[in-house]
């Protein structure tokens, strides 16, 4: 029996050919340099971080050089499928700003060069394993599960490199009148690649982060279709997608850098030629246990693994594409301060820039980023950014705002539109924790402890409270408010400048500070708050009269 009757046999109905492919996808035509990439996500219901730094990477160069982005869906492990989750993955993208230019979703396809989900495109996997099993690249396999693991316990036992290659891969032998007896028997089989490699020799290629490296060429017999569905494993796929897709740059983890020679050997079995590889370093961060101990990012141990993640504590989303650009290339940084107002695609990222050694992610960092990039925010756009997070995640906080949000916004504005802002809040989830005293019901219901300074006895409170209330609360202005503050001391016998009690404490009762903390704790319950002066202001002197007759029965 000839490899084409065979072929016939395994697949009696596929009529189209890797000609017809190369027909219906031609080469994209693009600018000189413009690069095609893609985000290859498999559908299992989240976005980890580790899969959105390739996309976030994948983007930026495709955009940068005037390419094509693309989202294709890797749905051939159809155990890890998840319902919604192609949906989840473009909303996280789209969420960080990163929109696909091609890509298939509720069943509409964008881009000519689709079917973007790998299990509507079986048609064009199996023209392509017609392919290799007619010129002998390819052939069925019958070995079972128990006898893959007898084989590999053998090696073990034997010292020898496991797997199916050389003279262990029996099936290589078989007649293709024995295979055609067997498949017309109704035996299961995988189809395997027939390896022409040698593991004494090695293989170059040249990674975008690390140059030229070199492999152990691929000896095995990779399976290249699975049984059951006739849907192929990742390595056939992304040969034949990224071939078809006219991907010119795979940018991907670094955990596929030792299936690279498998992926070569399958573009070189086709006469292909393939993509450039970016494989970027696994994300890795210090242990809260145990500082000693830095490892990968674990979805199981650490929340902040998935992107949905950011999404729900609200940070903002500049920020955490500049703490994953920060992480990704070291030139980054400097170029952010440099270009404090530019867009991240603006940045000329450099694939030689990536640390081969492992990206380490820090959350601490992430907060100073998005603090600083918070700080910098006028107050209105800080209001309807943290109202449409709110929306989603934070009825409390909504319902604040939607109360009166000239307040709301002018609490945020308390020291903010000035050349050293505030940097208290690192994401929208934190601003409830920020300005809750600024709402009286909240306020009044929650409980909380009076950050009185110790000694401060309610005599003298009461005293201050009420003498500033009564002759000297003034809301002209901050300098009058400070003057006016400054002359209730001057009244009570506290030192009105500190330097003047430093000097000479035995004359005093105390100074500026200890009636500026006791009217700041009486307003806010707390030691440290924003400006007194803008507190005071927005509380009014009604406010304030309730607040400090509450403060008062604490002492
Ligand atoms: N589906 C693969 C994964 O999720 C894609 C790897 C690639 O980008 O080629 O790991």
């Amino acid at each position: 029996m000839t490899n084409l009757e065979l072929v016939q046999l395994i697949f009696p109905d596929i009529s189209l050919t890797v000609e017809d492919c190369e027909a219906r996808y031609p080469a994209r035509e693009l600018p000189e340099g413009a690069c095609v990439t893609r985000f290859a996500p498999s559908p299992t219901g989240f976005v980890h971080i580790g899969n959105f730094m390739p996309a976030l990477i994948s983007y930026v160069l495709a955009k940068r050089s005037g390419g094509v982005f693309f989202l294709r869906n890797e749905d051939t492990d159809k155990k890890r499928e998840v319902g919604s989750a192609l949906r989840l993955i473009m909303e996280t993208l789209a969420h960080f700003g990163i929109l696909p230019d091609e890509y298939e979703a509720d069943g509409q396809t964008v881009g000519d060069y689709g079917p973007y989900v790998q299990s509507e495109r079986k048609e064009i996997y199996h023209a392509c394993l017609k392919r290799l099993v007619e010129r002998g690249r390819a052939y069925p396999c019958f070995c079972a599960p128990d006898k893959l693991d007898a084989l590999r316990a053998s090696q073990e036992a034997a010292k020898q490199r496991t797997g199916y290659y050389g003279t262990y891969a029996v099936c290589r032998d078989l007649s293709n009148d024995e295979r055609a007896a067997r498949i017309r028997k109704g035996d299961p089989f995988v189809l395997r690649l027939l390896s022409e490699g040698h593991s004494a020799r090695r293989v170059r290629f040249r990674d975008g982060v690390r140059g030229e490296t070199d492999f152990p060429e691929n000896d095995q017999d990779i399976v290249i279709m699975k049984t059951g569905w006739g849907l192929p494993t990742y390595h056939f796929a992304h040969a034949v997608d990224d071939h078809f897709m006219r991907t010119t740059l795979v940018v991907r983890g670094e955990e596929w850098l030792p299936s690279v020679p498998v992926h070569l050997e399958l573009f070189r079995a086709f006469g292909w030629c393939p993509p450039a590889y970016i494989h970027h370093p696994l994300i890795l961060k210090r242990d809260q246990d145990d500082p000693s101990c830095v490892r990968k990012i674990s979805k199981r141990k650490d929340p902040e693994a998935l992107m949905e993640y950011y999404i729900q504590k609200g940070y903002p989303i500049e920020a955490v594409v500049d703490a994953l650009m920060t992480i990704i290339n070291s030139n980054f940084e400097d170029w952010r301060t440099a270009n404090p107002g530019a867009s991240f695609l603006e940045f000329p990222f450099s694939p030689r820039k990536i640390s081969v050694s492992g990206a380490f992610f820090d959350l601490d960092k992430l907060d100073s980023i998005s603090r600083e990039r918070l700080s910098r925010l006028p107050a209105v756009l800080l209001r309807d950014l943290s109202c449409a997070w709110a929306e989603q995640y934070n009825p409390i906080l909504l319902d604040w705002i939607r109360r009166d949000e000239d307040y709301y916004t002018e609490i945020l504005n308390i020291e903010r539109e000035q050349p050293k802002p505030r940097k208290d809040v690192a994401c929208f989830c934190g601003i409830p924790d920020y300005l809750w005293y600024m709402y009286d019901d909240v306020f009044e219901a929650r409980e909380k402890r009076y950050q009185w300074n110790e000694g401060t006895v309610r005599v003298d409170a009461a005293e201050i409270l009420d003498l500033y209330l009564a002759q000297y609360y003034c809301m002209d202005s901050q300098e009058a408010w400070f003057g006016a503050i400054k002359e209730l001391c001057t009244a009570l016998g506290f030192a009105a400048a500190t330097k003047d009690y430093k000097k000479n404490p035995g004359a005093y009762r105390g100074s500026l500070v200890d009636v500026t903390t006791i009217l700041r704790v009486a307003a806010t319950s707390l030691r440290m708050t924003f400006d007194l002066y803008s507190i005071m202001r927005l509380l009014g002197p009604e406010r304030l009269r309730r607040r400090f007759d509450l403060a008062l029965e604490t002492l």
